[in-house]
């Protein structure tokens, strides 16, 4: 699928605080459908600010976050969840009045109440995430594709001017994400059931794994491909971002893992009593929410993910 190349650019300039898998993939998007008249970054080590200068892929990279946000009409922090209150404080003197400020942070009532207090009544604070990452971070992980039939949610606080919601709507359908409007308290919950918890559990079992005595790691990694190796995916994410995410939804994630241990114990007690009944009944159900996903495109249909399998050949003699 390929989202239209506008003819005139969104915003004059913008400025992403922050260059790692989310930056990178904004810039490198918005570069491509020409949204912005100027792409300013910075991050915050040299290291990544030499290395994004190599990449070309912005107009300039810049020493400081109040450097960046100057004249800018779209500002986006693209930076963990825990740095957002800190740097929108550094920013705030600095802004353009009219100015969009976002963000793409994971959870979004912290967020939202970290960086609110912070910003000026004369710039528009629509906080939004795009539901759409890998396992990799950093400048070079970033691509034009990732936002692509992905959901972008924005819950800008109650009376955010419509005109700036409407166009950083605009902007993400732009990148080629779907867009939906929910509060933060919302999205906070639905995420921590289709996304914050999946993290926690594969970080759990990836864990358990490697400290078990009876199965060495080596015999882990070698026999992985049985369902293993999906979580270690999922657990190879990026430590800071989601120590962050459990850190700021500590309420919603501490909600659906309580539902969650509940879910366990009556499987546990299923496995315990020979209880083939409830056990079919548990995954027929669970298979049909893996063809719902399917079927409205938010995976492919392809067995094994569509991961390649190598051909069996017939050996000479
Ligand atoms: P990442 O690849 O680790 O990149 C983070 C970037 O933020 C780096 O450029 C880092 O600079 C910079 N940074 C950190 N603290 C900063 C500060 N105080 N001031 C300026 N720059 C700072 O992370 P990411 O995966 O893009 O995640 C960024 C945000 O997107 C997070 O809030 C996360 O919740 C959200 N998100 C992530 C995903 C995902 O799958 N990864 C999906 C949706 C949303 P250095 O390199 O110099 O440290």
């Amino acid at each position: 699928m390929s989202a239209q190349v506008s003819a005139t650019p969104q915003f004059e300039k913008m400025a992403l605080i922050g260059f790692g898998l989310i930056g990178g993939s904004i810039a490198r998007a918005a570069r491509e459908q020409g949204l912005a008249g100027t792409i300013v970054t910075t991050a915050r080590s040299a290291k990544t600010r030499a290395r994004v200068t190599e990449l070309g892929i912005v107009d300039a990279v810049v020493e400081t976050n109040a450097e960046a946000v100057k004249d800018a009409d779209l500002v986006i922090l693209c930076i963990p969840v825990g740095a957002c209150g800190a740097v929108a404080e550094e920013i705030a003197p600095c802004l353009k009045p009219g100015v969009i400020v976002s963000d793409v942070g994971s959870v979004k009532g912290a967020v939202v109440k970290d960086m609110a207090p912070h910003l000026p009544g004369a710039a528009h604070f629509v906080p939004a995430h795009p539901v759409a990452g890998t396992e990799h971070s950093g400048p070079d992980s970033g691509f034009a594709e990732l936002f692509i039939n992905r959901w972008c949610i924005l819950t800008p606080p109650e009376g955010t001017d419509a005109g700036a919601v409407e166009r950083l709507r605009a902007f993400w359908a732009a990148l080629g994400a779907k867009v939906e409007i929910m509060t933060p308290d919302h999205h906070d919950l639905v995420l921590a059931i289709t996304s914050h918890l999946p993290h926690l559990i594969a970080y759990t079992i990836v864990g358990t794994a490697d400290e078990l005595a009876q199965v060495t790691s080596s015999e882990v990694i070698k026999f992985s491909a049985g369902g293993f190796r999906d979580f270690t995916r999922i657990a190879a994410s990026d430590p800071t971002m989601w120590r962050d995410v459990f850190l700021a939804n500590k309420e919603a994630v501490l909600e659906m893992l309580g539902t969650f241990n509940e879910d366990l114990s009556k499987l546990t007690r299923a496995i315990r009593r020979g209880d083939g009944e409830a056990l079919s009944e548990h995954f027929t159900r669970t298979r049909a929410i893996r063809r719902g996903i399917v079927e409205i495109g938010q995976d492919s249909a392809a067995p094994d993910f569509g991961r390649p399998h190598a051909q069996l050949t017939r050996k000479p003699g």
